[in-house]
């Protein structure tokens, strides 16, 4: 691959040059919205009372571990999956009903290289994108995702994480309205999942809507706008990646400065309920709601007694803390 990652897509890259077009598009409409979904297989309820929504031009992740729900939500989405109870609308269509209306403007990543596992790479890419009035360029999507080097490589003699690339390629080369991209990073190493990143938040700048499925705590912080946990197939928790991890962790304020400073002018300075110790050596430790006015109270008294704090910080979650706190179980058990 030519350049960095960056270089790659910012450069007059198809993508942003010929930008997805929504035409009616505002920024608030609703990409998909989904009430009470229940499915159920045998005895088993795979989806239990699922509620989600997806602005468009944002990226929601159902972040849940081994069996939780994930899958089957997204096939219900896709059309692939009947539904057994609530209401699902896809940019404003029914999948169970307008599922031929939905396929041209959805973009979905095909499992096992669909119905052409004995296709090459880019006889893949070019069949795809001969659907669509408008398509990125496949070369630029071939050389974007890594993928120049084994163009004429069949599917099923790819390695699992060149497939993934290629599936991906195909979900978005119509230039869809909505992807929904299941573990789109699965398998991939860690300079190709950054790739696919880039690529992902490349496609939410150019307004597409996307729906993705993850176990990794990093790549929901990273990419998602809004952040559903399921677990069993229920919602256990829901807000933004920083919402999440701040909730319940915003209680402590840290600072390092010199050590044995004296305290009592900035505690009468704090609102009641704050205490300040020094816990350690240097190390200070104001413990109450961590907000704005709290941390600007903190530097104005450190400016009054020219102190310099050399570390500030408030502690924050992993989203892997904040399933373990909602569920009692570690995410990948
Ligand atoms: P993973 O991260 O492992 O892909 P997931 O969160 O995507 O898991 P699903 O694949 O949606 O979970 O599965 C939810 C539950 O439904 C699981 O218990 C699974 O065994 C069950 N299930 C899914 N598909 C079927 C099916 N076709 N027949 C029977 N049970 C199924």
């Amino acid at each position: 691959m030519r350049g960095t990652t960056s270089e790659r897509l910012n450069n007059d890259d198809p993508v942003t040059d010929r930008r997805v077009a929504v035409p009616s598009a505002r920024p608030d409409d609703v990409a998909l919205s989904v009430r009470g979904l229940i499915k159920r297989y045998g005895d088993r309820t795979a989806v239990d009372g699922l509620d989600l929504d997806l602005r468009r031009g944002e990226i929601l992740a159902l972040l849940g571990p081994n069996g939780a729900g994930k899958t089957t939500t997204v096939e219900i989405c896709e059309g692939f999956v009947t539904r057994d109870a609530g209401t699902v609308e896809v940019l404003g269509l029914d999948p169970r009903t307008d599922n031929d209306q939905l396929r041209r403007r959805i973009g979905v990543m095909l499992q096992g290289g669909g119905a052409y596992p004995g296709a090459r790479a880019e006889e893949m890419l070019r069949l795809v994108a001969a659907y669509s009035d408008d398509p990125i360029d496949p070369d630029w999507l071939l050389e974007a995702l890594g993928l120049s080097g084994v163009r004429r490589t069949s599917f099923r003699r790819l390695s699992g994480g060149q497939q993934q690339r290629l599936s991906l390629a195909c979900a978005i080369v119509g230039r869809p309205e909505l992807v929904f991209l299941d573990e789109p990073t699965a398998g991939l190493d860690a300079h190709a999942r950054l790739v696919v990143w880039e690529l992902v938040d490349r496609l939410r700048a150019d307004g597409v809507s996307v729906l993705l499925t993850t176990h990794l705590m990093d790549e929901a912080e990273e990419l998602a706008d809004q952040v559903v946990i399921i677990d069993s197939g229920r919602c256990v928790g829901a807000g933004t990646p920083a919402d999440l991890t701040r909730r319940g962790a915003e209680n402590e304020l840290r600072f390092t400065a010199p050590r044995a400073l004296d305290l009592t002018s900035l505690q009468t300075t704090l609102p009641s309920g704050y205490r300040c110790s020094e816990s350690t050596p240097g190390n200070y430790l104001i413990a109450g709601q961590v907000t704005p006015a709290v941390i600007a109270t903190l530097t104005a008294w450190c400016a009054e007694i020219d102190v310099l704090v050399t570390d500030l910080r408030v502690e924050t979650r992993s989203l892997e803390d904040v399933f373990l706190d909602l569920t009692g179980r570690a995410l990948r058990a």
